[in-house]
Parts: C-alpha cells; sequence; structure tokens
C-alpha cells in the first residue's frame, strides 16, 4: 500500500485531553494502518468489516459487477462521523478488488503538481483514496474533475502564465473521497461521485464485537459481558470503542486482571471520564453549557462553540451524532434543545425542558 503525508482534522486536537479526542489517536493514524500494531486491527476483508451491513451488501455487488465487467469501481464518497471505519472501508474495497490502494488527504495534497504525480501513479482499477475530501484547495479539485468524469488530466508543459497543456489519458481508476458531512462538499465535486453512502453509527452489539476481537490481538480478553459494557459506552464508534478498549487493558493489567469483566471495565471506564452513558466531560460540558447559559435551548450551535470553547465542527461531527442517537439533545429548526433525558442524566430539574 502507497502512502503519503496525512495531516489529520484542523480542529478539536486541543479541544480535550488528546486520550478522548477521536480525531487524534496517534496510534491509528497512517502508521497504524501498516500491517502491525493497531493496524492488524483493521478488518481487511468483508468478513471481518463489522456492522453496517446494508452498506456491505451493497459494496459486495457494486464490486462483484465492476469486476465482472472488468471494470474500475465507480468513485465513491463515503461520508459519516470521524472513526466510524470510512478509511477501513476503502481498503476493504480495494482488497476485495484485488486492486492497489493508496492514501492520502485533501490538506496533504497542496497543489497540482501533486496531484498529478499521484494520478500518473496509479496502477488500472487502483483506488485513490482521499480523506478529509472536502479539504482539497479549489485549484486541486478543479484539476481532479476531468480526471474523475473523463480519466483525462491537462498536463503543464513549460512554466509560467503562458505554459501550454496537453490532455493525457490516466488509468482507469476508482477514487474513494471521504467527508465527515456531504454538505462540507462543492456540488460540482459531489457530482462527480456515482456512488454516495453514509456510515451510520454503531449498535452496542456490533462495537462489543469489535471489543472482543481487539482485546484478543491486545492479549487481554474480555468477557462477552464486559466487552458489551465497553462497547455500549462507546459513543457508537469503533475508534472509540478500540481506544478504551486499550486503556482499559491497562488497568487490567496493572490489576493483575487475566480477562476483563463487566464490573471492572465499568470502574475502568469511570477513571477515564467515561460515564454510564458514555458520555465524556465534553459531552456533559455540552449539555450543561445548554442549561447553563442558554436555559436549556433552543441555541444555535456557534453561540454553543463560543460557549464552550469547543470548534463548531467538533461539536457537528463529533459531538453531536451521537448525543442526538442516544436523546440527549434534539435539532429543531431554532437550534439544539436539551432533553429530558439530558437534564436526568446530569441531575437537574426536569421542569422546564423538552420531553
Ligand atoms: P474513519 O476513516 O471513518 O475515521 P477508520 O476507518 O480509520 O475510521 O476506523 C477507525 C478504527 O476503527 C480503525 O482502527 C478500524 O480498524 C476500526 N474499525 C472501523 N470500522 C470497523 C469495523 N466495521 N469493524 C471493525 N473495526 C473497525
Amino acid at each position: 500500500m502507497a502512502r503519503v503525508p496525512h495531516p489529520r482534522g484542523d480542529g478539536g486536537e486541543d479541544a480535550e485531553d488528546d486520550v478522548f479526542d477521536p480525531e487524534q489517536l496517534p496510534e491509528d493514524q497512517m502508521a497504524g494502518l501498516a500491517q502491525s500494531g493497531v493496524g492488524m486491527l483493521r478488518p481487511q476483508r468483508f468478513d471481518e468489516y463489522i456492522g453496517q451491513r446494508d452498506l456491505v451488501e451493497k459494496f459486495r455487488v457494486f464490486i462483484e459487477a465492476a469486476k465482472q465487467r472488468n471494470e474500475a469501481l465507480d468513485h465513491v464518497l463515503l461520508h459519516g462521523p470521524p472513526g466510524l471505519g470510512k478509511t477501513t472501508m476503502a481498503q476493504v474495497v480495494a482488497n476485495e478488488m484485488g486492486v492497489p490502494f493508496q492514501i492520502t488527504s485533501g490538506p496533504a495534497v497542496e497543489h497540482k503538481g501533486h496531484l498529478i504525480g499521484l494520478l500518473t501513479g496509479l496502477k488500472e482499477r487502483s483506488v485513490l483514496f482521499i480523506d478529509e475530501v472536502h479539504r482539497l484547495s479549489p485549484t486541486v479539485e478543479e484539476f481532479l474533475y476531468s480526471a474523475m468524469e473523463d480519466g483525462e488530466i491537462d498536463m503543464p508543459l513549460g512554466e509560467g502564465t503562458s505554459a501550454q497543456t496537453v490532455r493525457f489519458q490516466i488509468v482507469p481508476f476508482t477514487l474513494i473521497g471521504a467527508t465527515t458531512r456531504t454538505g462540507l462538499l462543492s456540488a460540482p465535486l459531489r457530482d462527480r461521485f456515482h456512488i454516495v453512502e453514509s456510515l451510520s453509527l454503531y449498535e452496542d452489539e456490533d462495537l462489543a464485537t469489535i471489543v472482543e476481537n481487539a482485546a484478543v490481538r491486545l492479549g487481554l480478553p474480555c468477557t462477552g459481558p464486559g466487552a458489551l459494557e465497553i462497547g455500549r459506552r462507546s459513543r457508537g464508534t469503533p475508534r472509540w470503542a478500540i481506544r478504551l478498549v486499550r486503556r482499559v487493558r491497562d488497568f487490567a493489567q496493572v490489576e493483575g486482571l487475566d480477562r476483563i469483566e463487566p464490573e471492572a471495565a465499568g470502574r475502568f471506564l469511570v477513571k477515564l471520564g467515561v460515564d454510564e452513558e458514555g458520555l465524556t466531560s465534553l459531552d456533559r460540558d455540552l449539555l450543561t453549557a445548554i442549561y447553563e447559559h442558554f436555559a436549556g435551548g433552543p441555541v444555535g450551535v456557534d453561540a454553543l462553540a463560543a460557549s464552550v470553547g469547543i470548534p463548531r465542527d467538533t461539536i457537528e461531527d463529533v459531538h453531536e451524532p451521537f448525543l442526538l442517537r442516544r436523546g440527549f439533545i434534539l435539532r429543531t429548526s431554532r437550534g439544539r434543545v436539551a432533553t429530558e433525558r439530558a437534564a436526568r442524566h446530569l441531575g437537574r430539574p426536569t421542569s422546564d425542558v423538552e420531553s
């Protein structure tokens, strides 16, 4: 697998202690994609890819059809919160297609020359994965259009403003772009992806399976109930689940445990700042701010971001999906509203909030 620099994320890294920043997990970044460490936890084939069953089913068909036609798979846009398995899915797609996988990210492709290098270096039907594809610069993005649509690029001949260009045919390839929200993409780029799919937060049972597998590979097994305890407190996110199981393992190891039971898992998670519902201190800060500064809401995301000092994107991409899914907040046309469930969880009066 080829690899190019991948600065991940521009916001949120400093928002909380990095132990719980799902956008900043050094051991699981590009180095982790190699066949070592957490890279070993990354599924390689659909059979190992837990959850997202409908999506997997669809991709199996798309891939089979493309292989029958001896064609590259159509360009794919994957969207969903960070840590849900977009990169993993892209790599599995390449493996299932039996083609090389090349990975980069929007901010890493700094200029047209860089993109030309990537595109002309591709083998036939390769998958080129661009994480944070919404962060490509406008000139690079425009340059990509003809590559995606016609399989051609305009190669500059010579330097300066008078430089000529020549149309150059590139090999058929599949671009897989990942983004947290499709709304972040320009319409012309979005339109050039023919397969657009979203990844949703995982069910607790699927996360429990991911935890169980990870724990075995990390050398300290979890019992089924122990894995479920960690899984259900993992904010619907595999990356989070894997991160938690690694830290829980540390505690378990130091206590001399030979496996992780639910009671111990729960105790360690509390020490790690993850409460009974899987909320971290930042989630709780957000909910508390809605009550204390905005009387329970509705509040606009910008005002909320300013009041808690968390970047708007981090609130929208990382915190909200989980808080919405678990019914701690509602999104209304007038803004975010904390629910009765949130009030109860924080031990606040429930009289003046939406139920
Ligand atoms: P994203 O690209 O959406 O930010 P990644 O693909 O990097 O997420 O996944 C984050 C971590 O979660 C990786 O360590 C990966 O191995 C694990 N993971 C993601 N999806 C799954 C899955 N469906 N089954 C098992 N592990 C997964």
